[in-house]
């Protein structure tokens, strides 16, 4: 389980990781100037799949399906490889340019296959990856999302 936690007042991030099957600690110091704790509660946050119920860190019941890895990169990733063979297809350097696209296809086809969905909470945006997650939990929806922004504002 890998676990990243924000505070809400300011922007500190702490991210806590555990293996599989050991209990996350329930009492996370977060390092900085100024001390601050938060407290986790795993009482009922795990439901019979090991999925969460609701978040251990705010007691928050929405959380969204979010996926680990940022679209951005395959998009940057394929302009680059299209760059790449335009200059080898003027030099007439097929050969090498095929290679390259296959290369990044087979990374993208990779990265698909191996990236992991995370959990974060509506409320305090913490983040709950390498767990199941529950059939219960939908992808991010604007109006929920709306709602919690105006409520920490
Ligand atoms: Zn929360």
């Amino acid at each position: 389980m890998k676990i990243t936690l924000r505070t809400k007042e300011s922007q500190q991030r702490v991210i806590i990781q555990t293996d599989d099957g050991s209990t996350p600690p329930t009492m996370i110091k977060f390092p900085g100037q100024v001390p601050q704790q938060i407290a986790l509660d795993w009482s009922g946050a795990l439901d019979d799949e090991k999925s969460l119920k609701r978040c251990p860190a705010c007691g928050c019941k929405d959380m969204y399906v979010s996926n680990n890895f940022p679209q951005i990169t395959t998009l940057v990733s394929i302009a680059l490889a299209a760059v790449v063979c335009l200059v080898l297809i003027y030099h007439k350097w097929i050969i090498p340019a095929a290679i390259v696209l296959a290369v990044v296809i087979v990374l993208d086809i990779l990265i698909y296959l191996f990236k992991k969905p995370a959990l974060i909470c509506y409320d305090c945006r913490s983040e709950f990856r390498s767990m199941p997650i529950g059939k219960h939990h939908q992808r991010w929806e604007q109006g929920l999302g709306e709602r919690y922004k105006r409520k920490n504002s």
